[in-house]
């Protein structure tokens, strides 16, 4: 039999249990008690899971409250010291009071940053590395857990993030300090932890280091050597686990370290296998991920078979079958979804099916496999030959139609000085003009409309009544606030993803597809499964309507083509950039649509581009090359009256200015509040040639910006951007805002763009 494990499965439950009980608890409607009963239960229900489908071993540590990046800094004593002493062993309160800045108990302070983790849409809390800092074992969650599974009869083996990646995660606090000077007082804790679960008769411990899938410093390869040194004297077995990506230029050094054995990603990374295998010392054992742990198709298990058969002919007992990397990435279970239909159902596999894939294919290649397994292969390749020849997934007009794309129509007709003489005529804009990014305040009632409208309890007619009176209510404000640049406010809008891809054909939505984006929060990716086009207008007559209010000029609304791929499930059947572009063409249709209804600006929203950049530098090229090209693909089909705006919200655009300029948007609105305008930097440096808009506004904060504030904030934009090329907006969208807050804060932005008109 090969051994067959998982790094780790989706801890919110199938019906989001743990999201439910957090939040209760944090309002006060449960007490610790019952959330850590709530806890255990979910940890017991995913065992026994790994156990039923016949998995030989249990993985424990993957479970975590809040985020388990968090629950390492716990185990290390890694508590910024704002949040109190957190006495010998961290409380739970203490970790929510890290993640959220609050808990029923403790005294509030600053949350720590949060952001993803890899290339996922999973969010982890950013370890502080401070000088001096210093490190105990401060938490018995995971030797609690341990105990847990071991009493109820599981074989475990413990999951646990590795010191490097830890520390790599990490963000240096104080100045000048590197990260690697804190590695031995890191290292001499993972050793007592290691020593521990020894001693609770633990074999084998996998520490995740998918830090070595990515570009890394020399310094930190050798980091790895030293630390790895260290922590083989200890009583368990260690499995370094790699994943999202090839091993690259850190292959020899991952290959060389002193480790029990080695799990490779070989869904993103199947070429990498041969090399591996070259140096897989011969004690080793080799844990191969296969099952993608990152998407949602069922696997082609026939396929799989017969390849690794050598593998499995060469290494014997010491080949291990895996999913790429941990489950969280996918939403748990298949079997919720009674609604999808049937043939695409077929053609899935969530997590819980991903484990009898593993455990089928574990039986296959030790041939002792019985008539169920070759059922259960047998079923697999019919589904994928469905697949395959489904008409439901290949349209031979979309094909065609990416196959007719030339450069005329990845091209505005005219450059954008002269695009700009005719925009500024017809739109009649002054000095510094003020717009919005999108969204105005998703009120309750809006949302109980939609609610409302899903229940059959509003007609169709009534829920679009509705939502115009919204979007009349938006104009009227944003006219007596005076901008110049309306938007409708996107009322009808659940998500900027989901409400195109319900629109738009090749795309399916599942009742209960949760994965935890952080912390409670949970997201529900439409599934991309086949050619995407668009059967009719999406937008046009929400825009449309919104213009026909106002003497100004209504700016239309969509969500970018690398925005709608990057969150949702795409098809594995064909190149991500092939489906990109298709949904570019789609969204192609939409601009000239747009354009045709009269409307004189449109913003082609892509907040997903960085994100998407690939976790190897020496790919980014090639990403950013079809990237760009999906959104003047999206982009160029307008005329040159018509102004283009885009809309990124983060801060790092020095690695990909070339890429947001070759965009060739004629408005750019970004996220600068809070960075003081030292970002317009890159864009001096760049010289940057087309409009931008700082935001202003810090939106992700309740208080109103003063005047003053932003005058001086526009005033440090102006020393680095002309000021004919400068616009005042928000840093985002200000759906999560009310009214209340907004309308004083758009009134103070508006009368600081009249105080810089007159100075300039
Ligand atoms: N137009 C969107 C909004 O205003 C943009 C959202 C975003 O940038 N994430 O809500
Ligand atoms: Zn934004």
């Amino acid at each position: 039999m090969s051994t067959t494990h998982v790094l780790g499965y989706p801890r919110i439950g199938a019906r989001r249990e743990l999201k439910r009980a957090t939040e209760a608890y944090w309002k006060g409607e449960i007490d610790q008690a019952e959330l850590e009963r709530t806890g255990r239960e979910l940890r017991a229900r995913h065992w026994q899971a790994q156990r039923d489908a016949g998995l030989d071993w249990v993985t424990v540590g993957d479970f975590a409250f809040y985020d388990h990046v968090l629950n390492v800094s716990a185990l290390l004593g890694a508590i910024p010291p704002r949040f109190g002493d957190a006495g010998e062993m961290v409380d739970l309160d203490t970790t929510f009071r890290m993640a959220r800045g609050r808990a029923p108990t403790g005294e509030p302070a600053a949350a720590c940053e949060m952001t993803k983790y890899f290339d996922t849409n999973y969010h982890y809390l950013v370890p502080e590395l401070h000088a001096e800092q210093r490190f105990r074992l401060a938490s018995r969650q995971l030797f609690d857990e341990v105990a847990e599974a071991r009493a109820a009869g599981h074989p475990v083996k413990v999951v646990l993030t590795g010191p490097l990646t830890w520390l790599w995660l990490g963000k240096a606090k104080s100045p000048g300090l590197d990260r690697l000077q804190l590695l031995d007082g890191v290292v001499d804790v993972y050793g007592e932890i290691l020593q521990q679960l020894g001693e609770q008769g633990v074999e084998w411990v996998q520490l995740d280091e998918p830090a070595l899938v990515q570009d890394l410093p020399a310094d930190w390869q050798q980091a790895y050597e030293r630390a790895y040194h260290r922590l083989q004297a200890g009583p368990v077995k260690l499995l370094l686990a790699t994943y999202f990506g090839g091993l690259g230029e850190n292959l020899s050094t991952a290959m060389g370290l002193p480790v029990d054995g080695v799990h490779i990603d070989c869904v993103r990374d199947p070429d990498q296998l041969t090399a591996v295998l070259d140096r897989l010392l011969p004690h080793k054992v080799l844990s191969l991920g296969v099952i993608d742990g990152r998407n949602v198709w069922r696997s082609d298990l026939a396929a799989l078979a017969r390849a690794l058969a050598p593998v499995r002919e060469r290494l014997g007992e010491r080949l291990w079958l895996a999913p790429s990397c941990s489950l969280l990435h996918v939403p748990v279970d298949l079997d919720l979804e009674t609604d999808l239909e049937p043939q695409l159902r077929r053609w899935l596999a969530f997590a819980r099916q991903k484990l009898d894939e593993l455990v089928v294919l574990g039986r296959l290649l030790a041939d002792r496999s019985g008539a169920a397994d070759e059922q259960a292969v047998a079923e697999a390749s019919a589904a994928l030959a469905d697949r395959q020849a489904s008409t439901r997934i290949h349209k031979d007009e979309v094909a065609e139609r990416l196959q007719r794309v030339g450069p005329a129509d990845r091209q505005r007709r005219q450059p954008y000085p002269e695009r700009a003489r005719k925009q500024r005529e017809r739109l009649s804009l002054p000095l510094f003009p003020t717009t919005t990014i999108g969204s105005f305040p998703q009120t309750a009632e809006i949302r109980a409309a939609r609610r409302d409208l899903k229940a059959g309890r509003f007609t169709p007619e009534a829920y679009e009544a509705r939502m115009r009176e919204e979007i009349a209510f938006a104009v009227a404000r944003q006219e007596e606030i005076g901008l110049d640049v309306l938007v409708h406010g996107e009322p009808e809008r659940n998500d900027m993803v989901e409400y195109f891809g319900e629109q738009l054909d090749g795309f399916a939505f599942t009742r209960a597809g949760w994965v935890q984006s952080y912390g409670s929060r949970c997201v529900k990716p439409p599934i991309i499964y086949g050619d995407v086009s668009r059967p009719r207008p999406m937008t046009v007559r929400w825009s449309e309507y919104a213009q026909s209010l106002t003497g100004r000029p209504m700016k239309g609304m969509l969500t970018g083509p690398v925005t709608v791929l990057q969150w949702s499930f795409v098809r594995d059947d064909q190149p991500r950039s092939e489906t990109c572009r298709q949904i570019a063409l789609a969204l192609r249709d939409e601009v000239a649509d747009l354009e045709a209804a009269g409307i004189p600006a449109i913003q082609i929203d892509e907040p997903a581009l960085r994100e998407g950049l690939p976790l190897q530098q020496r790919q980014w090229p090639g990403y950013l090359d079809w990237a760009v090209d999906c959104f003047r693909l999206t982009a160029s089909v307008a005329t040159e009256a018509t102004q283009i705006h885009t809309h990124m919200c983060y801060s790092e655009f020095n690695d990909i200015i070339g890429a947001i300029a070759a965009l060739d948007a004629d408005v750019i609105t970004i996220e600068t509040s809070r960075s003081d305008m030292e970002l317009l930097e890159v864009f001096e440096d760049f010289e940057y040639p087309n409009e931008i808009g700082p935001g202003v506004y810090d939106i992700h904060s309740p208080n109103t910006p003063s005047v003053d504030w932003m005058v001086q904030l526009m005033e440090k934009a102006a020393r680095r951007i002309p000021v004919e090329r400068l616009w005042v907006n928000p840093d985002c969208g200000l759906k999560t805002r009310s009214w209340a807050e907004v309308e004083p804060a758009l009134q103070n932005m508006v009368a600081a763009a009249e105080i810089l008109r007159e100075r300039y």
